[in-house]
């Protein structure tokens, strides 16, 4: 199992690591900084800075899949392509630093976290998301129309507000009787440790969002800066598609 160092820090842009394997697929470490691709959030790029002073590209990070395909809690740092040779050269036990894109890393705590606020100004349930550096995008179940510039304004006065993000956890038992708690239809908590990751935004009396969530989040809204509503589409019936963009 590697030791996932993002979920305490999210602000950790690089870590010292030992390899525990090399896989077809990538690059299996004992603790990391790298996010691997989950809950609608995109997996980290970065660098493996290898001991012998070369670097190992990294295009992608998953979650690594055991024999029957199923996801595993070890983190697989997937190498980009043609770098065959340094691939080669490293074996388990070696010593390196594992560094994340930082500026790519950020973009993404900044739109995920919007998505919470989004959580907060549209109460319907998410049936789909997906957190890119570039845009983000929220499905949420309903068959009302919404309005950009209402979205947009609400958007701006919670970032503008500077509510503080907190990190904390309930557990299963709780998020049982509590299910009102889980906004996403797509995607289920993480179980099976007996505690559920949360993330608060506000204080604890009168917080604007309240949910479990296993990403990535900068730590204030005003943080957030400029992300503005971009486009809001019908995907269905019974979905409204909200897009995230970076103002100009
Ligand atoms: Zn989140």
């Amino acid at each position: 199992m590697t030791q996932d160092l993002f979920r305490q820090d999210g602000y950790l842009r690089e870590c010292e690591a030992r390899v525990i394997r090399v896989e077809e697929a990538g690059v299996v470490l004992d603790r990391t900084v790298f996010y691997p691709l989950g809950g609608g959030q995109a997996g980290d790029t970065g660098q493996l800075l290898m001991a012998d002073g070369r670097t190992l590209q990294i295009a992608d990070t998953r979650k690594a899949k055991d024999a029957e395909g199923r996801p595993t809690e070890d983190i697989l740092h997937v190498p980009a392509d043609g770098q065959a040779e340094r691939i080669a050269a490293l074996q388990p036990g070696d010593l390196l630093t594992a560094r994340i894109d930082w500026e790519r890393r950020h973009r993404l705590m900044r739109f995920h976290t919007a998505t919470h606020l989004l959580c907060h100004l549209v109460p319907q349930p998410v049936n789909g998301c997906s957190i890119t550096p570039d845009y983000a995008r929220l499905d949420f179940h309903m068959t009302e129309a919404l309005d950009k510039e209402t979205l947009n304004a609400g958007l701006a006065a919670l970032v503008g507000a500077a509510h503080p993000l907190n990190v904390g956890a309930i557990s299963d038992a709780e998020l049982d009787a509590n299910p009102a708690l889980v906004k996403s239809m797509s995607v289920q908590p993480p179980r099976g440790t007996g505690s559920v990751r949360t993330i608060r935004i506000g204080h604890e009396s009168g917080s604007i969002d309240f949910q479990p969530c296993g990403g990535t989040h900068v730590a204030n809204t005003s943080e957030i800066g400029r992300v503005m509503v971009t486009k809001i589409e019908k995907k269905s019936a019974n979905t409204r598609r909200v897009v995230l963009g970076w103002a100009p």
